[in-house]
């Protein structure tokens, strides 16, 4: 029986895909005392997370064996507190501490256990499946509490399968981030494209569009970033200027992830896209827990790479010393400042960064047999894999 239905999940999960919807707790219709309680849910996660880094062996530690929890106080008196979180995220939480180590001790490719430092902050609890779910449209129930006001309900998909969700502490507020199921976007391809991302943060298409990626700080950051660096070390204005800055870099954020969405729903659009990603670091783990410090490449790149619509071409190629058009190897490699390609065999002139797409989107095509070209009768030297066309 359980089998089946392990069998008949995996069998959904095929078709569907992972998204993630943030709702904001609505502080205006929320009590001070459920706010304050929501708040000390954050310092508990904290003082169980360092009771943890303090205890000698972290992998054997038992939520249930440590109900009441050392922590210190501003003058660094003892203290011992009971833990009044449910079990449930009690529990949760320790196992992502030792989650935490294991990623750490794999990171740095050690057979020993990593070592975690204290927190002075834990902004993100887990929830696990099941122990959350809708009320209605504007209040959900989470552990320990029955109803709690959010705004975003709405963006979540009516058929979407909840999976995990996370409670989190932003300069903004609280929210409850979830990650949820839902079926799989059935898209009908009408062309395909290759793209390539330029390193002044731009993404020419090869059809010659380019879309300009840079989001700078805003004249809001540096003024207060200067006021901050002014101010006296451990005053009220430094403390507040503080989280004056935190919800400032939230707001740039905010507008680096609507830039990167919008995009790449542009570039996705009944397409197709190849892609080329040399420097591919961290994605993987990309965590909408941590301080997101990314650029709107990146997050556009995040996204190509968990679409089912576009293809990594992985392979590090000289993509701009080839032409697109006749596939000749220029001998050397383009200088940066040299902006338009020119070939000398067959005399096509074109931007050097479309030829570096229209040569990602031939690579693409050649690796992925649904596209339908007939590479025998091309002889573009990217297309064959025992070329000199790589860089060494
Ligand atoms: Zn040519």
């Amino acid at each position: 029986m359980f089998r089946n239905k392990s069998a008949e999940k995996e069998e959904r999960r095929k078709s569907q895909r992972v998204i993630s919807r943030e709702l904001k707790v609505n502080n205006w219709q929320t009590s001070k005392t459920k706010m304050k309680e929501l708040n000390y849910m954050f310092v508990q996660a904290k003082w169980i997370t360092n009771d943890m880094i303090a205890n000698e062996n972290i992998m054997e530690y038992k939520y249930n064996e440590h109900k009441t929890v050392k922590h210190f106080d501003k003058d660094k008196n003892e203290l011992f507190t009971e833990i009044t979180l449910g079990a449930a995220i009690h529990q949760e939480l320790c196992q992502k501490v030792q989650q935490d180590i294991k990623n750490l001790s794999k990171k740095k490719n050690k057979s020993k256990v990593g070592k975690l430092k204290f927190k002075s902050e834990v902004n993100c609890i887990p929830l696990r499946t099941g122990s959350f779910r809708l009320v209605n449209s504007r209040n959900i129930r989470i552990p320990g509490f029955k109803k709690i006001t959010v705004r975003g309900i709405d963006n979540i998909p009516e058929n979407a399968e909840f999976a995990t969700a996370k409670l989190m502490k932003k300069a903004s507020g609280i929210y409850i981030v979830i990650t949820c199921y839902v079926e799989k976007e059935k898209k009908n391809i009408s062309k395909e494209i290759g793209v390539d991302f330029g390193v002044k943060n731009t993404i020419t298409t090869s059809e010659g569009k380019i879309y300009n990626c840079q989001v700078g700080e805003s004249e809001r950051l540096k003024r207060l970033s200067k006021k901050f660096n002014h101010s006296q070390k451990g005053s009220s204005s430094r403390n507040k200027l503080y989280k004056l800055l935190q919800k400032e870099y939230e707001h740039i954020t905010n507008i680096r992830n609507d830039k990167g969405n919008k995009i790449y729903h542009e570039l996705s659009r009944d397409t197709f896209v190849y892609y080329q990603d040399d420097n591919f670091n961290g994605w993987k783990s990309f965590n909408m827990g941590r301080k997101v410090q990314y650029g709107v490449l990146g997050r556009v790149k995040h996204h190509l790479s968990n679409s089912e619509y576009a293809l990594d071409v992985k392979r590090f190629c000289a993509t701009t010393k080839v032409c697109s058009n006749c596939g000749t190897v220029k001998p050397e490699k383009l200088g940066l400042d040299v902006r338009t390609f020119e070939c000398d065999e067959c005399g096509a002139k074109l931007d050097r960064d479309v030829n570096a797409a229209i040569n990602i989107k031939l690579l693409g095509q050649h690796k992925r047999p649904e596209s339908g070209i007939d590479f025998e009768k091309r002889d573009n030297p990217l297309a064959s894999d025992s070329s000199d066309a790589k860089i060494a």
